[in-house]
């Protein structure tokens, strides 16, 4: 029987992973595991993320053992050590799943003309996308840029069916050198990743049972509640996708099938609105694959030359949640203390970062590539391009966020703001969005000094609207 190498990259589960699914049908497996810090540093190199890794690799070798497969941890350059196992076990070939990131790319490329070299059989697969990005291109064959577009395109292309986990799996059985989970050096030296426990399971059993209760919870208040940051009601699914705990083709077909049953229109559009998030991921990726240097550089040209201030102090403010601004301290402390940010808190402060503060978005991309325990690569990418207006099908940059008016229209009650800036739970919900209005009493009672207890806005909302308009039209021609 051939010997088959499944290496385990972002594809971090058993259920509908086509390439441990391939091996089980074709031979031996011997499933591995490489954490290489140089190779990962830009895609995976942060303390949030790899603890992530750490606990989702306990689960993932947990659950291959029960399936009697030891799981082979290596640590250091992906080429030598997988050379070295498929020396150890005289392999005769090697599987993976494909992935898009531009140094992987062609690292990957290296090590599959090496192994070819060898006389090694290469495969590579799709496992974690829902489409093949070479079928979602326009009619002139080239990337969509326009998101709508995108998404009708993606309407009338079909998903491949989940693969359900192999029932037959024979393992190698002779032994090979191997670590453990924890000598692989992912867990932060800081500890401030300890309360992550609270908030996260990190792995594929995590996942499903997160994906279980956001259909039977959250999926029905979608449409209506997703905006809404003390809402519970969106998947909180990411971190679990950018490492692929979960299958997105298997949620796909899930959420379908609910549609197919259900007859409450409402539902349908919370379903609908569901599916254009994943698509959002797609249309991220596409992004990161015809357009790399998305990453650090901006996709609108004329943002080349745009004039950000950049202010260490400033900076030091919005990432402790210090800014005055209720609701971007609110998040900016919810990413702290738990690994991430709601959708519509992330808009709004990488906002006030960029438009507010005119600190570029790269530096805020940079912060949110070290704290979010959902880093992926393409997603913040867009999502940062996007809101500082120089990504493809953006907000147009004059769409500058008012950070007092989302406050009102997303946490009118303060629900979420006095969760995380907990030194304004007492003020009045009329007063929370801008304490600086409230009178003199009213702080007093509340236990709020401005200034000492809860700091005064860094920058005055009007002038900083007018500022951003003002560097803009330096660029605008
Ligand atoms: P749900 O609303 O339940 O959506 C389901 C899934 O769809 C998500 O898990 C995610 O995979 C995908 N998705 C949802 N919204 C988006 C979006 N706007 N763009 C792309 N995919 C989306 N997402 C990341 O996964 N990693 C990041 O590093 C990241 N950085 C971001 C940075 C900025 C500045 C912004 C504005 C957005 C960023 N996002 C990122 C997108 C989005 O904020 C998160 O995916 C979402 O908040 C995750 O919560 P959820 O799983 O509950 O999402």
């Amino acid at each position: 029987m051939k010997k088959i190498i499944v290496w385990f990259r972002k594809d971090l589960r058993l259920h509908d992973n086509p390439v441990l699914w391939e091996a089980a049908k074709q031979g031996i497996i011997i499933p591995v595991f490489i954490w290489s810090e140089e190779e990962e540093r830009e895609y995976a190199g942060s303390e949030a993320t790899r603890w992530w890794l750490h606990h989702t690799l306990l689960t993932l070798e947990r659950n291959l053992k029960a399936k009697g497969l030891p799981l082979i941890l290596r640590l250091g350059n992906s080429l030598e050590e997988l050379t070295s196992i498929c020396k150890q076990t005289k392999a005769d070939a090697v599987f993976f799943a494909e992935r898009f990131e531009p140094f992987i790319i062609s690292r990957d490329s290296e090590i599959t003309k090496s192994l070819l070299l060898r006389g090694l059989e290469v495969r590579l697969f799709s496992a974690n996308l829902l489409f093949t990005p070479s079928n979602l291109l326009n009619q002139k064959n080239e990337p969509y840029k326009v998101f709508t577009s995108f998404w009708k395109k993606t309407m009338i292309e079909s998903v491949n069916l989940p693969l359900s986990v192999p029932v037959n799996m024979v393992s190698y059985n002779k032994s090979i050198p191997t670590l453990r989970v924890s000598d692989l050096g992912l867990l932060s030296t800081i500890g401030w990743d300890e309360k992550f426990h609270m908030y996260w399971d990190p792995g594929e059993n995590g996942a499903i049972k997160k994906w279980g209760n956001f259909t039977s919870e959250g999926l029905s208040r979608y449409v209506k509640d997703r905006d809404i940051p003390s809402s519970s009601s969106t998947s909180l699914l990411s971190a679990h996708l950018a490492w692929g705990d979960i299958s997105v083709r298997a949620i796909w077909h899930s959420v379908k099938g609910l549609n197919e049953i259900e007859s409450s229109e409402y539902m349908h559009e919370s379903i609908q609105a569901f599916l254009r998030q994943l698509i959002w991921r797609e249309f991220a990726y596409n992004q990161l694959i015809y357009f790399p240097t998305i990453l650090h550089t901006p996709l609108r040209e004329k943002f080349k030359k745009f004039p950000w201030r950049g202010s260490d102090e400033e900076f030091l403010k919005w990432q402790k949640g210090l800014t005055g601004y209720p609701l971007v301290d609110a998040g900016m402390r919810e990413l702290w203390e738990t690994g991430t940010i709601h959708n519509r808190i992330r808009m709004v402060v990488a906002s006030f970062l960029t438009k507010h503060l005119l600190i570029s978005w790269e530096e805020g991309s940079e912060w949110f590539k070290k704290t979010l325990v959902d880093f992926d690569a393409a997603n913040n990418a867009m999502g940062w391009q996007w809101v500082a207006g120089s990504g493809i099908d953006a907000a147009p940059y004059f769409r500058i966020f008012n950070p007092i008016i989302q406050s009102k229209k997303f946490d009118p009650d303060g629900i979420y703001i006095r969760k995380w800036v907990p030194e304004l739970a007492k003020i009045p919900s009329k007063y929370i969005h801008e304490p600086w209005k409230a009178p003199k009493n009213v702080l007093m009672e509340c236990d709020v000094v401005l200034g000492k207890t809860y700091p005064l806005p860094i920058i005055d909302h009007s002038f900083a609207r007018m500022r951003a308009l003002e560097a803009y039209a330096q660029i605008k021609n």
